[in-house]
């Protein structure tokens, strides 16, 4: 299985942003590629995220690191192709003034970054400028999906219950997220619930992005993210909450803390509200499997699409050392 030529299908298994990215690699790359989903790419996880090129909650870190620098450059490039969905826009984040944020080393230089000294509800932070890549869910999952079919990739549509027996027949590649809890047996996967919300766009709004909100819980943040069509708010990140149901409350103090960052936000009208339990896990697991002829690239937290060109290509190399 080292080289292409040597043709044994591939199974990739899942069509979230890890497994579509991971699958259009391998493609582009000569081999025969076939995507085993439970769900479509419109039903996953992927298609709730916000999204942004940002590392947040996936380790560890120096692999995080280079992942999602080796993204970034990607995302750029794709920024080039107006259908693909990916833009590079300014945006901000906003860290505590006494940390030095990990994820600065992911950025590239282009990204030119600039920072400030700011006071949030009297606690000192930095303000950090900075240009990163904006991914519209709801146009890049089908750009790349369409992509792969283009390219001679093929999709079927079934649960996979048994990985070990899967892969007696075909090398796979295990892209399921939350899902390797079950198939797996994983219990280092874990949900971390996001909520969001959508409102109309607004003039110029710049993103922002506030993991350490002053005087509020851990797990609750502020992030506006403007799209083409509307802006996202956010958000939550509870770990280890199942529901999917939207609570209202939640909504009402994201705008609470949206609003106090930008007064020009037009709440009042909310477009959608959804919840998407990311795939959290002690670490990433990129590896392949000791026992059987399967490569895992699941757990990716709040970080899959800034991690996910970066994860597609180590698993390219894995795929020619098979
Ligand atoms: C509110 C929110 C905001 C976010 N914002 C960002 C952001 O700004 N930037 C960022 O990088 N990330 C963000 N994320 C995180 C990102 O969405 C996830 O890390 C990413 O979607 C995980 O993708 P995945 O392909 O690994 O998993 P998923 O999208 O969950 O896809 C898993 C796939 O596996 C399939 N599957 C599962 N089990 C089986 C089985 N047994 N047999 C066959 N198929 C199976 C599923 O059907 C699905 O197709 C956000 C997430 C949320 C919820």
């Amino acid at each position: 299985m080292s080289t292409p030529s040597e043709k044994a299908e591939i199974v990739v298994l899942g069509s979230g942003v890890s497994g579509l990215t991971t699958a259009l690699t391998l493609l582009e790359n000569g081999y025969d590629v076939r995507i085993i989903a439970r769900e479509h790419f419109n039903n996953t996880v992927s298609a709730n995220a916000a999204a942004v090129w940002f590392p947040y909650k996936a380790l560890p870190v120096e692999k995080v690191v280079k992942w999602s620098n080796l993204s970034y450059v990607k995302f750029k490039e794709l920024a080039g192709i107006p259908e693909s969905g990916v833009s590079i826009i300014p945006f901000r984040i906003i860290e505590p003034a006494d940390e030095t944020p990990f994820w600065l080393d992911a950025l590239p230089k282009e990204a030119e970054m600039s920072r400030r000294n700011i006071t949030v509800l009297g606690s000192d932070f930095i303000s950090y400028s900075c240009s990163i890549p904006l991914i519209e869910t709801h146009i890049y999952l089908p750009f790349l999906h369409d992509k792969f079919l283009e390219n001679g990739g093929t999709i079927q549509y079934q649960e996979i219950k048994n990985i070990k027996r899967l892969a007696k027949q075909h090398p796979v590649i295990n892209c399921t997220g939350l899902g390797s809890r079950e198939l797996c047996n994983d219990k280092e996967l874990y949900p971390i619930h996001g909520q969001t919300l959508k409102i109309k766009s607004t003039k110029n709004t710049i993103g922002l992005a506030f993991d350490k909100f002053p005087n509020e819980p851990d797990n609750e943040l502020a992030y506006f993210i403007p799209r083409s069509d509307c802006t996202i708010l956010g958000g939550s990140a509870f770990k280890n909450v199942e529901s999917k149901a939207i609570d209202e409350d939640l909504t009402q103090r994201i705008i609470d803390r949206c609003l106090l960052l930008d007064p020009e936000l037009e709440t009042e009208h909310i477009i959608s509200s959804h919840v998407g339990l990311r795939p959290g896990r002690t670490q990433i697991r990129l590896e392949q499997d000791p026992e059987a002829s399967i490569i895992h690239n699941y757990g990716h937290g709040g970080a899959g699409f800034t991690v996910s060109w970066g994860c597609a290509a180590e698993v390219l190399t894995l795929v020619q050392n098979l």
